[in-house]
């Protein structure tokens, strides 16, 4: 004998789980802005105003001026998995909007304070709502707002302590992380006014990040990063096919500016910020052949079918399964090869197979 009695097996309580789940789509400050970020962009926002408050520990608030919110979906907006972009598991093949899970706002929930204020073009008044930490709608009163959303998290991470102490410890860290997300989105959304502001406890209010709707990647570039910088980047063009086009700009072979690996690199597909890790990799494996001293500056968005990818790998979406990943990339090492072999200025190719 000597066996131990087998323990009961039994369900972890409802709002615990929620909490455990709801830690892993919101990492950290950025993946929690991210978010809110990209919730109005999906609403067709040319506006997006992100507002911090003690660089996001006392609360953080995006305001757009998106299609807004419907009265009747006020009851499920914050529940879990409940979305307006996904319907069925095929739509994920072809989808174009930055969430499709319908955790975001649930999560949030979960881990901090939220309320959201908000109008569609059919109503006279705006509505203000108040969420508690399972998604569930607690308070409504009527407010004044013009068509659009407003989303403000408090206190997040107040009630997971040892994240809400990392989080207080690392703040200066997780603010630069958080301003260098928001630079992607602010170089790729076109036609979008994207403004940050930070106020401190004093009541200081500064502006870290604005651009103003532009249509180009490259006035974005130059609202974010100044004309100095953007002078001393090469445009690259590359088609590999008729649908497989990748658009950018990386740094001249004499005038590499980033100081650490990987600063102001920015890899987009169809528009989405994403890691890419080996695009990277050739990037800066290219660039030490014209340049040993720095590394370079690279913005590149690719554009490619939707079902060729997969986004639905890691919690924060920036990860991809990439069916044709070596394609590309062999594509594109031929192109950055002519940039830094050549003392050529700028280089596009075409190549179609
Ligand atoms: P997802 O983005 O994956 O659908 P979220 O939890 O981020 O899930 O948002 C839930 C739903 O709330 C969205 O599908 C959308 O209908 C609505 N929503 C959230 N933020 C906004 C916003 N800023 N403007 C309009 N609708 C929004
Ligand atoms: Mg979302």
């Amino acid at each position: 004998g000597g066996a131990e009695k087998s323990p009961i097996i039994r369900p972890i309580n409802k709002s615990a789980v929620h909490k455990i789940c709801a830690g892993q789509v919101i990492l950290d400050l950025s993946s929690a802005v991210k978010e809110l970020v990209e919730n109005s962009l999906d609403a067709g926002a040319t506006s997006v105003e992100i507002s911090l408050k003690d660089y996001g520990q006392e609360s953080f608030q995006v305001i757009d001026n998106g299609s807004g919110i419907s009265p009747h979906n006020f009851k499920v907006l914050a529940l879990k998995h409940h979305t307006s972009k996904l319907l069925d598991f095929p739509d994920l093949q072809s989808l174009k909007t930055y969430g499709f899970r319908g955790e975001a706002l649930s999560s949030l929930c979960a881990l901090g304070d939220l309320t959201v204020e908000t109008r569609t073009v059919n109503e006279v008044v705006a509505t203000h709502l108040t969420y508690d930490h399972m998604g569930l709608l607690t308070a409504e009163r009527k407010t004044a707002r013009q068509v659009g959303t407003t989303i403000t998290v408090k206190k997040l991470f107040s009630n997971l302590p040892v994240r809400s102490k990392e989080f207080r410890r690392n703040i200066r860290k997780e603010y630069g992380k958080l301003i260098s997300l928001l630079n992607a989105y602010a170089l790729i959304a076109k036609g979008v006014r994207l403004v940050c502001s930070n106020t401190t406890g004093k009541n200081v209010r500064s502006v870290v990040l604005k651009t103003q709707g532009s249509e180009s990647l490259k006035e974005n570039i130059i609202m974010v990063f100044g004309m100095s910088t953007f002078s001393c980047l090469d445009p690259v063009r590359l088609s590999i096919s008729d649908d497989y086009l990748v658009e950018g700009f990386v740094s001249k072979p004499g005038n590499g500016s980033g100081r650490n690996i990987g600063d102001r690199q920015f890899f987009f597909v169809n528009g989405r910020p994403v890691d890419m890790p080996k695009v990277g990799k050739l990037v800066n494996e290219l660039y030490r052949g014209a340049n040993s001293r720095q590394y370079p500056i690279a913005i590149m968005n690719f554009s490619v079918p939707t079902r060729t990818y997969d986004v639905n790998v890691t919690p924060d979406k920036r990860k991809l399964f990439f069916f044709d990943e070596n394609y590309i990339l062999q594509s594109l090492r031929e192109a950055l090869e002519k940039i830094y072999s050549s003392s050529q200025a700028s280089y596009s190719v075409n190549k179609i197979d």
